[in-house]
């Protein structure tokens, strides 16, 4: 898995909750929920087993892969519009091109984030490059949506491109894992994804039989999605999780403990979780497809300025180049 990893882990900061600190309890472990994106490519729903309230301010996160694409098997999204919230992609292996209305766009790989704020409304394209389309090969990567707040979903489209060097690169206690903060902030290390809505959002690799204990804020939620590898999460009374399945901690305690079984498959050098968390927006949601508001009306609204062109459109020859 070519996310940025560390030459020598052992140098790094080392992360531990302070003294005294006690174990966030499990709450619940959802098995994701399979279904199908752009033009027909499969994914992972993490969070469609569960109650949404656990979730936000997450919306949607879905695991594409990782999967070994034939030659013209690759899929993507071609343009379509978003409104309402944030987009966070993360990739893992393979590439993806974005190309969006507000000039935004790129080709993002191994451990890059594309951060795109579709606020106001954006019409954006999310493809897989010319060369993983002919030559096929490995792709694997996760998308967040991140809610807006009310007051700010209205906000100009902004795009963010987060190269994997940027990344904050931290090791438990134990040194057995990575920890990579792509957003928020863990331990006094940011990452540097800027969000609207505070959040943390990490990718951690734990090694067999290794435990990591993140300190975690009072006022966070806390989610863990497993992308690949077995173990467990909880200390007292931990619950097993496997890949495809998100775990939700409860609201009590300062720090997350996830750890890997000793025995993993051999295709499986390390557990790999996602761990998130943020204030909740406890606003009411109005979804539909691409759009993400309080109300219906608003709702209507955005699909009426969608039609209308009101969110704009790809530059033509953008879009030819992201084919
Ligand atoms: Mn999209």
């Amino acid at each position: 898995m070519p996310a940025v990893t560390p030459e020598d882990p052992l140098a790094l900061p080392r992360v531990a909750p302070r003294e005294g600190s006690h174990p966030r309890a499990v709450a619940g472990v959802a098995d994701a929920v399979v279904g199908l994106e752009g033009e027909g490519f499969q994914v992972r729903r993490a969070f469609a087993g569960i109650d949404l309230r656990y979730a936000d301010p997450f919306l949607l996160l879905d695991h594409m892969g990782a999967v070994e694409y034939a030659p013209y098997e690759a899929k993507g999204a071609p343009d379509h519009p978003h409104r309402g919230f944030e987009t966070v992609t993360y990739m893992l292996d393979g590439k993806i091109r974005h190309r969006d209305s507000n000039g935004g766009g790129g080709v993002i790989s191994d451990g890059a984030t594309q951060w795109m704020t579709a606020g106001a409304g954006i019409v954006h394209s999310e493809m897989p490059t010319e060369d993983l389309v002919v030559g096929g090969g490995l792709f694997h990567g996760v998308q967040l949506w991140v809610n807006l707040p009310g007051a700010s979903k209205w906000n100009p489209p902004r795009y963010q491109d987060i190269s994997a060097a940027k990344l904050s690169l931290l090791a438990s206690e134990d040194g057995g894992s990575v920890l990579r903060v792509i957003a928020g902030e863990i331990a006094g290390s940011g990452g540097p994804g800027s969000t609207f809505t505070p959040i943390t959002y990490a990718h951690a690799s734990i090694a067999p039989g290794a435990r990591l204990r993140v300190p975690w804020r009072a006022d966070f939620n806390g989610l863990v999605y497993v992308l690949s590898g077995h173990g467990s999460i909880g200390a007292v009374d931990p619950a097993p999780i496997r890949e495809g399945q998100l775990g939700v901690f409860d609201l009590t305690g300062d720090h997350l403990e996830v750890r890997a079984d000793a025995a993993q498959d051999s295709h499986v050098p390390a557990l790999e979780v996602l761990l998130l968390g943020g204030a909740p927006i406890r606003e009411p949601i109005s979804w539909y497809g691409p759009f993400v508001m309080n109300t219906r009306e608003e709702i209507l609204q955005a699909i009426e300025d969608y039609q209308a062109g009101r969110m704009g459109s790809i530059p033509a020859e953008t879009s030819e180049a992201s084919q």
